[in-house]
């Protein structure tokens, strides 16, 4: 399973090269790295993605390109992109400057899921306040779908989404503390607190009583979104449409 994930992976990024070559150059250009030695799931779900941001490439006239070579991520090569996307992991040590100067000078970045995953006392404490603070807590287990509710129905990101929607199956995490203590952020969804405690195996339980899912720094160009372990996640249309409207912010044509 882990061996064709990584093989579809692949052949749509080369694909997706060959494709940006004969594009126009004025189109805005989206990186998204991913990377091959993770979690089985958290590589189906790069394999999906890529493929959901190549058509909304194609939709939302701009070009998007795949790379699972983590030394694209330095400054000169990242100056050429509007939006970097970190699908499955966030970036190793020998990249960690690059990052940190391209969002502070004006870079956009979404992450998902494990691309925020980091422990309170790792290292790279900028990137712990990048995301507003928050360390991993709990997560769920075994994958299971969980309700969402939407916090900030202002934001272009929440637009056409309702109030609450069942988010399908992905595992799902707690921070500690809580992104929403962090001045600077705006949670735009977060788990339904009356389904805890979620999870058999392992549990969210009312141990973390607020567990956003998505946000933002507002220091920053950055969206997080907690979404993003196993083949479901682009199984429900109204989730689709929040990860669209959050890459159509970042790209600031919403
Ligand atoms: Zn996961």
């Amino acid at each position: 399973m882990r061996t064709r994930a990584i093989g579809m992976a692949m052949g749509l990024a080369v694909l997706l090269s060959v494709t940006a070559a004969f594009a126009q150059t004025s189109q805005p250009r989206v990186l998204l790295f991913f990377s091959l030695n993770v979690e089985a799931d958290h590589m189906l779900f790069a394999t999906d993605a890529i493929r959901f941001f190549a058509e909304a490439a194609d939709k939302h006239d701009f070009r998007v390109e795949a790379t699972s070579n983590w030394a694209d991520m330095n400054e000169e090569n990242l100056k050429q992109y509007r939006l970097i996307v970190c699908l499955n992991n966030l970036p190793p040590a020998a990249q960690q400057e690059a990052f940190q100067r391209y969002m502070e000078s004006g870079g956009a970045w979404l992450g998902f899921h494990f691309a925020g995953f980091n422990m309170g006392n790792s290292r790279w404490t900028w990137f712990r306040q990048f995301l507003g603070g928050a360390a991993f807590g709990a997560s769920s287990w075994p994958p299971l779908p969980a309700r969402l509710v939407v916090d900030d129905p202002e934001s272009p990101v929440t637009r056409g989404i309702p109030k609450a929607f069942l988010s399908p199956v992905n595992e799902w995490y707690s921070w500690r503390p809580s992104p929403r203590l962090d001045k600077n952020v705006r949670v735009l969804l977060s788990l339904d607190p009356t389904q805890f405690p979620l999870g058999i195996k392992g549990m969210i339980t009312q141990k973390d009583p607020d567990v956003p899912v998505v946000w933002t720094n507002t220091n920053f160009k950055m969206l997080y979104m907690n979404i993003g372990h196993g083949d479901k996640i682009f199984t429900n249309p109204i989730q689709n449409r929040l990860v669209e409207n959050g890459l159509l912010w970042l790209l600031e044509k919403n």
